[in-house]
Parts: C-alpha cells; structure tokens; sequence
C-alpha cells in the first residue's frame, strides 16, 4: 500500500531553487518604479494640478473636484502603461490582511467600441459591497452601505495588473470600520501633543512624525507539505503534530545561511517590494527551523504600515511561485517558535530632531528626558490596554510561551538608562543631563555614551528601550501594526498633554522651566522604576506574581483582555484624543471577540474532524496489525506466547488508551464547539470558544502521543519533521 505522505515528502525534497527574477539595473534604477510618487505626479501632472496634489498631501487641503479628475487622469495614463488593466481601493478592514474590488479602467464609449476611463470622484471615494466585512453592528447588514475614501498620504501603486489607491474605510454614519482611519486620528493625536512640548525649546517645529521600523518573521512551507495538511490549509497552524527531534536546541538555524530556494523567494520578494517603494534592508533566518525574518528601514508610520501590509501581500503570492506557502500564522508548530512583529516605534521633529535619542548637549537630553519618561508612563498607565490591542486568537499561543513577550506589558531600559533615571531622582531639579565623554561642564547627571549604541538585550520584554527607539516586540506576525500603534499613541498623547499642563502651570506659578519640568518628571520616573520597568526574566512564574503586586494587568485570556477597550480610562482616552467614540469602541470589541470566536471554533472543528477522519483510522489499523502479530504468536507458540509478546501486548494496551482518549477527547472538542456555536452575545461567545480551544489542546496531546508510538508508514499526515526541515 502506497504511503500518500511518503509520496508528498519525496516530491517537495526533490523541488530546486527557482530562478529569481532579474530585474534591469540596481534597486535604485527601479526603486518606486510601481508606486504614484512625486516623481511619477511631475511626470504625469501639469504643474498646477502637481501643486495642489502635495498640498493636499502635505498639509491636508481638500482637492477640489476639476483637480481631482486631473489627478486621476494623470495615474490613468501612468498605470496603462505600466499594464493596469484594473483599478481599487485598498484598505485594511478588521478581519486580517487588506482588501480590494477591482473594477477595470474599460468602459463602453456608446458606438459600440470601449474606452478606458478612471475620474476624480472614483478616485477619491467608492462604494464596495461592505455588508460582509466585520463591522459589530454599527451597520446592519442589509444597509451595505460603507464607503472607502482615498488616503492622499500613501501613494498610489501598481500590484499585478491593478491601481491600487490606499483607502480609509468609513460607514455612511461615520465610524471607522478599518485600521487606517483610527491610525491616522491617533497619529494626529500625537502630533498635536507633541508639537507645543518641542516648541518649549524650539518655537520653529511644526510637526512631529511618527516613526515604525517593523520586523516581519515568517515561516516557508513547501506547498506539497502544506497541502496534505488540512490544518494548515484551513486555520494557518498545525493542529496536531508531535515535535521534532531535533528542532531548534543546536541553534544552528539563526547563524546558518539562508536554503538556496529561500534566498530565491528572498530576492524576488525584494524586487517587488523595491518597485512598490519599500526599502527592505535585512533578511535572516530566524531561530525556529523554516523560519525567517524581513525588515525594512523605519519609516513614517502610516506608510511604514501599508508597507508592511503590501510586503505581507507580495510574500504571499511570490511565495507560490517558489512552490512555498508563507505562514503568518503567530504559532504554526507547537514546541519550537512562534513568529512575531517588532513594531520599532520613535518620534521626529520637522526639524530633525530625534526625541528618543540621546540629544547633543544637556539641552537636547533635557528634551530626550521628557520624551523618554512620558512614553513610559504612557504605557504604564495604559499596560492592560496595550496587551489587549496585541491579543489575538493566534497571538495567545504565542503570549506566555517561552520564547515570546510574556502576558505582562512591562519596560526594559537597560542598565544605563535605569543608573539616568535613578540618578535624576537624587539631584536637584536644575542640574543639566549631559552625555559622558562629551566637553563641557561636567556638573550634570551623564547619560553613557556607549548607550547610544547599546546591545544590552532583554528578549523577554515587551516594550524595550533599544538605545533611540522602543521596540514593541508582542505584536503578531499576522497583526495590522496599527492595533498596538493606535493604543500606543493615543496613551502617548494623553500623556504629553497632561505633563504639558502641569509645567505651564508650574511656569506660570514663577518656576524656571529645568525645574517646573523636572518637578513633573520625578514623581513619574519614581513610578515606571518601581511599577513598570523590570530587566529580570519576563518568563518566571516569580515576575507573574511580582507584577500582580506591582498593579499591572496579567490576565491571560483573550476575550477578558479585550474589556479594557471599555473600561472607563480607555474611553476616556480615545474619545478625549478624538480617536474612537464610545460606540466605535463597542462596536470594535464585537469584531474582535467575534474573529476569536470564529477562528477558535474553526480550529475546533477542524482538529476534531481531523481526530475522527485521520487519526483514529490510522491508530485502529495499527492497532489492527499489532492484534494480528498477537494471534500469529499465538497460533506458533501457544504455551509461551503471553511472554513472547509483552512488547505487543504492551503497545495495544497503550495505543487502545490512547484511542480512546481521543474518541472522548474529541466528543469534549464536539460538545464544547457545538456549545459556543449556539451562542449569540459576542462575548459569551469567544469565551465559549476560548473553552473548546482548551478541549483542542487536551485532544492534542493524546494523539501526540499515538504518533510517537504509531508505525511511521501508517501516519497519515507530514510530520514536523519533515514540514519544518524540507526547503
Ligand atoms: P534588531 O533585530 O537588532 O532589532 P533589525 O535590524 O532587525 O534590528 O531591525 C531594526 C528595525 O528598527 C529596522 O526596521 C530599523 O529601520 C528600525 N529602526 C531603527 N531606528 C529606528 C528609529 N529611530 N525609529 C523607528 N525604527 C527604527
Ligand atoms: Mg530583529
């Protein structure tokens, strides 16, 4: 009997490197080739319509309706010749990943013949058929009246034979029904605070970006492999699986070179995310067997996260090409890595000052101090909320695990910093923060050079200063960035604003600026030092308990975490910073305990389906020959063969407890799925859910353990290692 498995192995070990391709000159020839930039708008714009497209751009004039049609004609004519045949817009809803309805640039000219047509009012706003994307019940499905709107700030691009146009995506009454939206009001947010603190010392700044550098880990499967794996198919992960042997103990993935077919996709995902304008900058393996790592340099963050969400698109597809599926998933395999998304996040002035680094002289530090310590308190104040806009149905697996940011949003500063904090806490409030090593009066408190350039490391943290950025490191691989930047934004703004309060009102009571600052700042750094920050093993069941103590939020179930969206001093948050209204926040919580819910029960199903239709069948027929090997024995040896057959004997006993274990395992998976699936109030819902995925683990282990002992040529499904070891 042929072994489908066997079969499936052999082909995808046999699968060579695909060429990447080639593209024509250096990544600056064709770097932006793709995208609608200024160079493209000067091209194909008169100098007129140019103008009053990047003022709309850069400082959010409305176009008006004849400059809207221009534009539009403009990146017509620029995308037919680059081979658009079809236009949409672009947008990133609730449920993962983005979203589009092409529609074509052909239309029928009335004689009969067709012309290709694209105006300034499809341009800026369209009407998809939104009935079906999540929405908690802000729009009643039959009204499907949503519509998207052009983000004039992330440039238009082309992706296959499609002009895609970056989109918000709002309902007719108003709320958001997309990440894009609530991003750029959270920006905008931090913005207006931040702007009148920089102008404390230097009246002439007029904007403050924000900056993300994400880190996108990922893991190729071979397509063969991941097809005989309906897991992997429909929910993204194994559901099942023993772990391998060897996996990632010898640590040999993460400094070994990349496989030759990996490189290949590598290359080809960088020339597609160059021609879109991305500038991809570090590829790497990752720990975990079949795992990689991509990053690009930081950009403004708007843009920094369409970006991410294009490269994620582009992976996917270029991944086929090589005869791979990408895996975004936050925890495909069980027992080795999950994958995550370091959101590396700063601040910038206009003026090019970077306000969380180190500054050139006291003064610049004194800036750097109070950017510092704000964006600290910030996440103090708002711990449980930042986990909640990481936590997902993927990321939970990944939250607690050992090799991930644990379930506690906590701070890691470093040595360095923290020696600067606990000194500023000792000295008066006027003395100056200089660099050490610098000339000039040495009278203050020293921030260490070599911090500046500081490998002190904590991968157990969540949220880790690194030297000019704070790396938020919990955020899924799967995730839209802007969950976790929107929370981190708007806390960062409320914040600011606040400090800014206190030291006009200090100022105004007729103390110096040095020290209505640091009078403000000192009661703060007292309590990130004692509360938040925490440089020890973010693992240890001790830090679980210290941190309860401590005050911060250590839930750890999914749908729970998720209340803090509502809780009073969130609402208070979103709404005071113009973000979220109450509603949005309501309505926001059912989509995302509705997604847990539906992922949760798909797994659930699908692991039970997989136990009864793959599983148990394979266990019975081994069991089946093991009980024939018994009866030969019997026949041959009648008088010895009950001590003949021990070892036999032995594995029916185990494998029929196993089988049977499964069989009322995966009734618990059926009762509790069929449970939840009858519930209507989202909540209840998802943790509903959150208990069948808990009767999906105890499954799990069962037949773990059946592949362990079963015969190999009998398991039905490729194993671990032969998924995570094959490229
Ligand atoms: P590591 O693995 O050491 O964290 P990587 O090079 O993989 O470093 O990724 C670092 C990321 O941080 C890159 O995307 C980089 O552009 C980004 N980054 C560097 N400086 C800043 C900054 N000031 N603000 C935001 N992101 C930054
Ligand atoms: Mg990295």
């Amino acid at each position: 009997m042929g072994n489908l498995r066997f079969d499936v192995v052999q082909e995808a070990f046999k699968k060579k490197a695909v060429s990447p391709e080639t593209p024509a000159g250096k990544p600056s020839d064709y770097f932006g080739s793709l995208v609608f930039g200024r160079s493209n708008m000067r091209k194909y714009l008169d100098s007129e319509t140019y103008g009053k497209l990047t003022r709309c751009i850069d400082e959010g004039f409305p176009l008006d309706s004849i400059t809207a049609d221009k534009v539009a004609e403009g990146m017509k004519v620029w995308a037919l010749e680059h081979g658009a045949t079809h236009v949409t817009h672009w947008f990133q809803p609730l449920t993962e990943g983005t979203a589009e309805k092409h529609d074509s640039f052909m239309n029928p000219d009335g004689k009969g013949g067709v012309i290709e047509q694209f105006d300034g009012k499809s341009l800026v706003q369209q009407e998809p058929d939104a009935s079906s994307f999540p929405n908690g019940g802000i729009r009643a499905t039959f009204e499907a009246r949503g519509y998207t709107a052009w983000d004039p700030s992330s440039p238009v691009f082309i992706q296959d034979d499609t002009l895609c146009i970056p989109s918000v995506f709002v309902s007719y009454t108003g709320e958001a029904l997309d990440y894009k939206t609530p991003l750029k009001k959270a920006l905008k947010a931090v913005n207006d605070a931040a702007v009148p603190v920089c102008r404390l010392f230097d009246p002439s700044v007029q904007r403050v970006y924000s900056y993300l550098g994400w880190e996108q880990e990922y893991f190729l499967v071979d397509e063969d492999l991941f097809a005989a794996r309906p897991d992997l198919v429909l929910t993204g992960r194994t559901l099942m699986g023993h772990s391998s042997s060897k996996n990632q103990q010898l640590n040999d993935h993460y400094f070994g070179a990349i496989p030759s077919r990996v490189t290949a996709f590598m290359k080809d995902v960088e020339t597609a995310g160059y021609k879109l304008g991305i500038p991809i900058k570090t590829r790497h393996n990752e720990a975990a067997p079949n795992q990689f790592e991509m990053a690009p340099v930081y950009e403004e963050a708007n843009l920094a996260n369409d970006h991410n969400q294009m490269l994620m698109n582009a992976m996917k597809r270029i991944a086929r090409k090589h005869g791979f599926v990408v895996l975004f998933h936050e925890k495909p395999f069980e027992g080795i890595n999950g994958s995550g998304k370091h959101n590396n996040w700063s601040l910038g002035t206009d003026t090019g000052v970077q306000l969380l680094a180190p500054g050139k002289d006291a003064r610049g530090n004194f800036q750097f101090m109070i950017f510092f310590v704000n964006v600290l308190a910030a996440v103090q104040r708002h711990n449980g909320l930042l986990k909640a806009s990481i936590a997902s149905a993927g990321n939970t697996h990944r939250l607690g695990g050992h090799e991930a940011p644990p379930a506690i949003v906590s701070a890691f500063l470093g040595q360095a910093m923290t020696g600067v904090l606990r000194k500023l806490l000792t000295v008066p409030s006027d003395t100056p923060i200089e660099i050490a090593g610098k000339k000039g009066r040495r009278l203050g408190v020293e921030i260490p050079e070599i911090f500046v350039d500081n490998t002190d490391r904590n991968r157990t943290s969540p949220f880790a200063f690194t030297g000019n950025r704070f790396e938020l490191r919990a955020v899924g691989s799967s995730a839209n960035c802007a969950g976790a930047l929107i929370v981190l934004s708007a806390a960062v703004a409320e914040q600011l604003k606040e400090f800014k309060a206190t030291v006009d009102a200090a100022i105004a009571g007729g103390k110096s600026l040095e020290t209505a600052v640091m009078d403000s700042l000192k009661p703060m750094i007292a309590s990130v030092l004692d509360t938040l920050c925490f440089d020890g093993n973010g693992y240890s069941d001790q830090w679980k308990q210290e941190a309860a103590r401590r005050g911060l939020d250590t839930e750890s179930s999914v749908p729970r975490m998720f209340c803090q969206y509502t809780a009073p001093a969130s609402v208070k948050l979103f709404t005071e910073q113009g973000i979220f209204s109450k509603k949005e926040l309501e309505a926001r919580n059912e989509v995302k305990w509705d997604l847990y819910s539906k992922k949760e029960l798909i797994e659930a199903r699908m692991g039970s389906r997989m136990a009864l239709n793959h599983i148990l069948p394979a266990g019975l027929e081994y069991q089946r020959r093991l009980l024939e090997n018994l009866n030969l024995m019997r026949e041959n040896f009648p008088d010895e063969y009950r001590e003949l057959a021990a070892p036999q004997i032995a594995l029916i006993r185990e494998c029929s407890a196993l089988l049977s274990d499964i069989k009322t395992r995966t009734e618990k998976v059926e009762a509790a799925w069929e449970e939840a699936e009858a519930m209507d109030e989202a909540y209840a819902k998802a943790l509903a859910a959150e208990k069948a995925a808990g009767a999906l683990q105890i499954l799990r282990k069962s037949i773990d353990r059946l592949e362990e002992v079963t015969d190999n040529d009998l398991w039905p499904l490729p194993k671990n290692r032969e998924i995570l070891f094959i490229n």
